[in-house]
Parts: C-alpha cells; sequence; structure tokens
C-alpha cells in the first residue's frame, strides 16, 4: 500500500511517499514559494537528491510537478498512490479522531480557519487540490490537536467567563499531537511497560515547542492552548506571558490586535530576547560571548524544566521523559540543563552519551536513574501514513 501525505503551507507543501508494506519512505521533499516567484521543488527520491526551479501558480501546480517527479522515478506510469494523508492543524472541539474526508468533514475543517487562520485554509487547499488530482482515491485528515481530546476538563478550561468560553470554543486544545504520539509510543517500547500502563512527559522542542503529560497513552495536559502560542518560548513565538502584559501593550503602545499578534507570533521568543536568531542552534553559538543569547537559551531550559516539574505532578509521577524534534533531538546542552536540574525527580543523565550524536532512539539516562530518559527523533509523516492506512484499509 502506497500513502503519499501532504503537509500544505500557505506558501509551500511537503510531501512524503510511505511504502506501508514495510514503512519505508521513498520519496520525500518540498515545494516552496508557492504563489510566489522564484518558486523550486527539493527533494530526495531513493536516497537521490534533486531540486527543481518552477513558479507555481497554486497548490495544484505544485502538486502536479511533485507527482511528475515521483511518476519518473519510484511510481509507474500508471500507478496511483492508495490514500492520501493531510495533516491539518486544527480540528476544533469536534475533531478527537483522524477522519475519511467527506464534504461534511472539509467544511469543517474550512470553518475552523477561525482558530488556525494561517493553516487551516492551507490544509483546506491541500485537501482540494489532491481530491481533483487524484479522483476516487480515499484521503484522510490527521489533526494536530486530535491526540489532546484526552484532556480532562480541568486541564484545558481557562479561568475566563464559562458562557464565553463555550460560545467561542476557547479552551486549550494543544498542537503537535502526532508527534507526541509517536514519540510516547517509541518511549514505551524503549522502557519495556505497556504505553498502558506509563507516565511519560513528552517535550517536542523545535521552532514550535510543547511538552505533553501522557498518562497511560493518553494527552492529559499540554503546554499549547487556543493556538500553538501558549507554552515555553519558541524560535520567535512568546510562549506563556501575563495576560497583564497584553493589556499594558494595548494601552502603552497602542498595539491593536493584528499588531499584538505579530509582536507575540514573530517578533518574540528566542529572536525576541536574544537579538541574535530565532533558530536555537545559531543562539547557542552566541551564547559565550552573548548575555542575551544565553538569556533567551536559559529561559527556555527553565521553561520546559517547569513543565516536566509540574506533568510529572499531574501523573503523580513518572516513568520516562523524551525529547524530540530539531532542538530536543539536537540540543546536547539543552537536555543536560533541563535533567541536572530534576535530581530531586531521580533523573540521571550519562553525559557522554548525552552528548554523543546519533539519529537512532536511545537513552540518555543512566541504568541507575529512577527516571528513564530517551531521545526518539520523532516522525510525523509515519504516524500520518499509518493512520489514512487504518482508515482506509478493509484488514
Ligand atoms: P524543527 O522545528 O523540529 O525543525 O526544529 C528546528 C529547531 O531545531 C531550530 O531552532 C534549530 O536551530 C534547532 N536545531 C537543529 N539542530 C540543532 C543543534 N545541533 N543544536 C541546537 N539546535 C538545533
Amino acid at each position: 500500500m502506497l500513502i503519499l501525505v501532504l503537509n500544505a503551507g500557505s506558501s509551500s507543501l511537503k510531501f512524503n511517499l510511505v511504502d506501508m508494506e514495510e514503512e519505508k519512505t521513498l520519496a520525500e521533499g518540498i515545494a516552496e514559494r508557492i504563489g510566489i516567484s522564484e518558486g523550486f521543488i527539493r527533494w530526495t527520491i531513493q536516497g537521490e537528491k534533486g531540486r527543481l526551479e518552477l513558479d507555481m501558480a497554486n497548490h495544484k501546480k505544485a502538486l502536479a510537478a511533485i507527482m511528475e517527479q515521483l511518476k519518473h522515478t519510484v511510481l509507474g506510469e500508471d500507478q496511483d498512490v492508495d490514500a492520501v494523508g493531510h495533516r491539518v492543524a486544527h480540528g476544533g472541539p469536534n475533531f478527537g479522531d483522524s477522519e475519511v474526508i467527506t464534504p461534511a468533514v472539509l467544511k469543517e475543517i474550512e470553518e475552523l480557519a477561525f482558530y488556525a487562520p494561517l493553516h487551516n485554509p492551507a490544509s483546506a487547499s491541500g485537501i482540494r487540490t489532491a481530491q481533483e488530482l487524484f479522483p476516487g482515491v480515499p484521503q484522510v485528515a490527521v489533526f494536530d490537536t486530535a491526540f489532546h481530546h484526552s484532556m480532562p476538563e480541568y486541564a484545558y478550561t481557562y479561568g475566563l467567563p464559562y458562557e464565553l468560553c463555550q460560545r467561542l470554543g476557547l479552551r486549550r486544545y494543544g498542537f503537535h499531537g502526532t508527534s507526541h504520539r509517536y514519540v510516547a509510543e517509541r518511549t514505551a517500547a524503549l522502557i519495556g511497560k505497556p504505553l498502558e500502563a506509563s507516565k511519560i512527559i513528552t517535550c517536542h522542542l523545535g521552532n514550535g515547542s510543547s511538552i505533553t503529560a501522557v498518562h497511560n497513552g493518553h494527552s492529559v495536559d499540554t503546554s499549547m492552548g487556543l493556538t500553538p502560542l501558549e507554552g515555553v518560548v519558541m524560535g520567535t513565538r512568546s510562549g506563556n506571558l501575563d495576560p497583564g502584559v497584553l493589556t499594558t501593550l494595548m494601552e502603552q503602545e497602542k498595539l491593536d490586535g493584528p499588531a499584538l499578534s505579530a509582536l507575540l507570533n514573530k517578533k518574540s521568543g528566542l529572536l525576541g530576547i536574544s537579538g541574535v536568531s530565532s533558530d536555537c542552534r545559531e543562539v547557542e553559538e552566541a551564547m559565550d560571548k552573548n548575555k542575551r543569547a544565553k538569556l533567551a537559551h536559559d529561559v527556555l531550559c527553565y521553561g520546559v524544566l517547569k513543565y516536566v516539574g509540574s506533568y510529572a505532578a499531574a501523573m503523580n509521577g513518572v516513568d520516562a521523559i523524551c525529547f524530540t524534534a530539531g532542538i530536543g533531538e539536537n540540543s546536547p546542552g539543552l537536555r543536560s540543563w533541563i535533567c541536572d536540574r530534576l535530581g530531586f525527580l531521580g533523573v540521571a543523565i550519562n553525559e557522554e552519551i548525552n552528548g554523543t550524536r546519533s539519529k537512532a532512539d536511545r537513552f540518555i539516562s543512566t541504568p541507575d536513574s529512577k527516571v528513564a530518559v530517551v531521545v526518539v527523533p520523532t516522525n510525523e509523516e509515519l504516524m500520518i501514513a499509518r493512520e489514512a492506512k487504518r482508515l482506509t484499509s478493509n484488514n
């Protein structure tokens, strides 16, 4: 069974072609600058890298060009994919699981643009495009929020007037759910415990970051909220703030909604604090000589530390802590900063193993650490392909 995984952004389209017999990625890549000039597509197909400069007016042109590459390489001329899995950012209050896309599902995804104005319209455009190019091929939506539907009401309720929250759907939804679910499953397998009887804290730390408490396989709390702005500081996003900061900015700086949104989403976080970069690697490189870069790094580490501590309390214990995504997988310094302060939980890591580069799932805790600490490269695309297979195959 061949599954095409698509992740449509407003001006980009990421793709992965997965052979589900061996869960092997046959091709992956991205079309960028869709609808803008100087577009290009880059890919790795069966280990071979390639690039095509191509102006693409819309997602349909981009997907057609991608399929052209796949047809001449991994797919036979008349061979079609068996299903398409779409990453969809926001599933709102109703989608607690992946869904085979019907007109009603697509309509609801479009209506959820209220919550994710940048992401959901792009996902919907990706879905329409794939429906046009692959008529009759089943399409599945996999929502970033779905895994967090298991949160108890007291974990997702904001301290605002109840009726107002009900009316506007204001609550914690959480994001990166596909990643948290994938790495929690891998972590349980690594520590040799059934997922259904485990307490795992997953730290997805990348350009966007979120931390999740996974109790017996279910998300019971997560750091992102109504939008992907809540939680720890991120590349350019502020993370948590006293809401009073917003009213102060509105009054003192005369910022309106769009200006506040731009400030909090694009100019804050690691970039805003350090003044150096939104890229954690560049912040870490500048840290020795630049105080603000060091401060930005420490604010991020401290934020993650506090979530880990509070989620250990939320689950009344923790069996394993998992680091994933660009920063979680690649920054030994950040992992030590956090783990060194978790001695009260019995966490102990092996610094030598922590400092060794690897792309494999691995323990970085010592054998006698009371809590396992693991690094698991995330694989959201494989998880989306699995979901598409689960919902479309008859066996
Ligand atoms: P992601 O959004 O998962 O692609 O993660 C991107 C983030 O990972 C960026 O902030 C990168 O700087 C960061 N990252 C990648 N490699 C490293 C590294 N070796 N050390 C620190 N951060 C890294």
